[in-house]
């Protein structure tokens, strides 16, 4: 086994992809569609720019991508004039979406030749935000890429797009990395501290790229913890006290889905432990594992599965523009009581 460029042993985890990369390259065998898939902040915009850094890096073959040279330092800046990242619009509730007239641009400037790269590359992210009109068109460029075009997608789950998309692509999956891989990178790299960086780690659910903003952004775990007092408020309180809290949290629409998926991650650890599914250093929100341990305990589990259903109905029930108020009630009135 060769050893790594220097860009490659950047990327923390993914061995194989990285193998699948490097060797495609190495042997001049990069394909002209890649796509990258996995859950948010996994990795796939860090390993397709890495990519894109090894088409074009102008070290020697053996050392691309060297992280070093004007190419390189381009592309990690998403500044190369041959690299192009298509990213989709937000919309004002927060919804994502790839637009025909992104990919219209995209189309028109990859059909002009290199300034100064070996390969014209786009990074398309988040593909499965497209819409159908977007897609479609998109299909004329996977089909017939102008040369020396390599086109790199992310999407977080490869089901949501079109079979037609799918099968012309080469599809590079990734998983949650390990744990105690995003404890260790946490401390050794960006310099945390050992509580918490395992805090993080394990509530980034194997997400690097979520522990190291949240380690970048302190706000991020003080929202989750006014999050989870809110939790523990609404558990110990009676249903009038419950009624009064959904009516208080309602107001703040933009702020009930974050809240909402605090909640349903404790949930999950919850009936992780109430059916022994899971052990106390396994789950993710490690700071409530007495509490947790104490509810699994004492609630039917049953209940504790009725109250993560809810939740889950509740965040979609969101999305689909219900009233927030009826919504978080609903969530309130299936949640057991702390005794
Ligand atoms: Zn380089």
């Amino acid at each position: 086994m060769t050893s790594l460029a220097p860009g490659w042993q950047q990327i923390v985890g993914h061995e194989w992809a990285v193998r699948l990369l490097s060797n495609a390259i190495a042997h001049d065998r990069a394909g002209h569609a890649y796509l990258i898939t996995g859950p948010d902040h996994v990795g796939k915009m860090t390993l397709a720019r890495t990519f894109a850094q090894a088409l074009n890096c102008t070290a020697a073959p053996e050392a691309r991508p060297c992280g070093q040279c004007r190419a390189c330092g381009l592309i990690a800046a998403d500044k190369h004039p041959d690299v192009r990242a298509i990213t989709p619009d937000v919309s004002e509730r927060g919804a994502q979406s790839i637009k025909i007239e992104s990919i219209r641009r995209l189309q028109q400037d990859l059909s002009l030749t290199a300034y100064e790269a070996r390969y014209k590359v786009a990074l398309l992210r988040r593909f499965d935000t497209a819409n159908p009109n977007a897609a479609n068109a998109f299909l004329k460029t996977l089909e017939e890429p102008p040369n020396n075009v390599i086109l790199l997608l992310t999407a977080n789950d490869a089901d949501t797009l079109l079979p037609t998309i799918n099968s012309r692509c080469r599809t590079v999956g990734l998983r949650p990395i390990p744990t105690a891989l995003i404890e260790e990178t946490l401390m050794t790299h960006h310099h945390a501290k050992p509580a918490e960086a395992n805090l993080l780690a394990h509530l980034a659910d194997g997400r690097l790229g979520w522990a190291i903003r949240a380690h970048r952004e302190p706000a991020l775990l003080q929202e989750r913890q006014t999050q989870l007092e809110a939790l523990h408020k609404v558990l110990g309180g009676t249903v009038v006290a419950r009624f009064a809290q959904a009516e208080a949290l309602a107001r703040k629409a933009d702020a009930l889905p974050p809240l909402l998926r605090t909640w349903l991650s404790w949930w999950r650890d919850l009936a992780l432990l109430a059916y022994g599914r899971r052990t106390a250093d396994s789950i993710s929100n490690i700071d409530e594992v007495e509490l947790l341990y104490e509810l699994a305990g004492q609630w039917p589990r049953g209940g504790v599965l009725a109250a993560l259903r809810q939740t889950e109905a509740a965040l979609r029930q969101l999305r689909q523009n219900a009233n927030a108020r009826l919504v978080l009630e609903n969530v309130m009135l299936t949640y057991p009581r702390r005794a």
